[in-house]
């Protein structure tokens, strides 16, 4: 996950993001497959008299194809860019110089999977989750509220009720937090977890600080271990074959 925290990329050396779609497949961008155009703002300062690379800013769309044949799939990608200057040495110490695009994605369609989720995971989890990947680029606080909200759909599927009933009869709205401290011993291990997700989610909402492509990763590593825990796919079955086989003493 941690090569999704970088915040914009040489469009020539994009990095291999996987297919959304098939999930083995590498995205490639084929020949004349980015579309970049410069804004009006920074044409209109063409006229400035100290006028460089740095006043350069473009707007970019590029089509992304999934290299795996059985799929080829096909990504849109939209997103600002602008020109940086690169200096290197070659190995026979030559000066390198040259200016390079680079592509700051804002969207991609159908959205990165910022990682995968075992089968079993729940649909409406699932859903949820692709909302969060939608928004990962362009709107860190949003994705956060939305993978805060996974939280919500997973105590939905554990059986912690949303509401409760006061001392005065009153059904009240159950906050994340009491949903998560009501969890029954056996998920002990997740309270810790699934409070810190709700910690960031409640900054993406609330807080004035806001969050960044570090923190939504953050909260995206600690999801991934507990759906691990939760929704780990049963090895039983596995097992009754091979006690069969072994009480066949062969061929079942
Ligand atoms: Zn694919």
């Amino acid at each position: 996950m941690k090569n999704f925290l970088s915040e914009e990329f040489n469009i020539e050396h994009l990095p291999q993001w996987f297919c959304p779609t098939c999930k083995i497949g590498i995205l490639e961008i084929g020949e004349k497959s980015a579309d970049i155009e410069q804004t009006a703002e920074s044409t209109a300062l063409r006229w400035h008299p100290n006028y460089d690379h740095e006043f350069v800013e473009y707007t970019i769309n590029v089509i992304l194809k999934c290299n795996n044949k059985k799929c080829c799939e096909t990504v849109m990608s939209v997103g600002s860019g602008h020109v940086d200057e690169y200096h290197d040495y070659s190995e026979k110490g030559e000066e390198i110089h040259e200016y390079v695009t680079l592509f700051k994605p804002k969207y991609f369609h159908p959205s990165l999977n910022i990682f995968n989720v075992q089968e079993n995971v729940p649909k409406n989890i699932v859903n949820m989750l692709n909302k969060s990947f939608a928004l990962f680029f362009c709107d860190s606080d949003s994705c956060g509220n939305r993978i805060r909200a996974c939280i919500e759909f997973l105590l939905d599927e554990l059986k912690i009720p949303r509401e409760f009933e006061n001392k005065k009869g009153e059904v009240k709205r159950a906050s994340l937090h009491s949903r998560i401290e009501n969890l029954p011993q056996v998920y002990e291990k997740i309270k810790t977890l699934l409070l810190a997700i709700k910690w960031l989610g409640n900054v993406g909402s609330h807080g004035n600080e806001g969050l960044t492509k570090k923190e939504t990763i953050d909260a995206y590593e600690i999801l991934k271990v507990v759906l691990d825990i939760i929704y780990k796919p049963s090895d039983e079955h596995i097992f009754d074959l091979a006690n069969k086989i072994n009480e066949a003493k062969g061929i079942i």
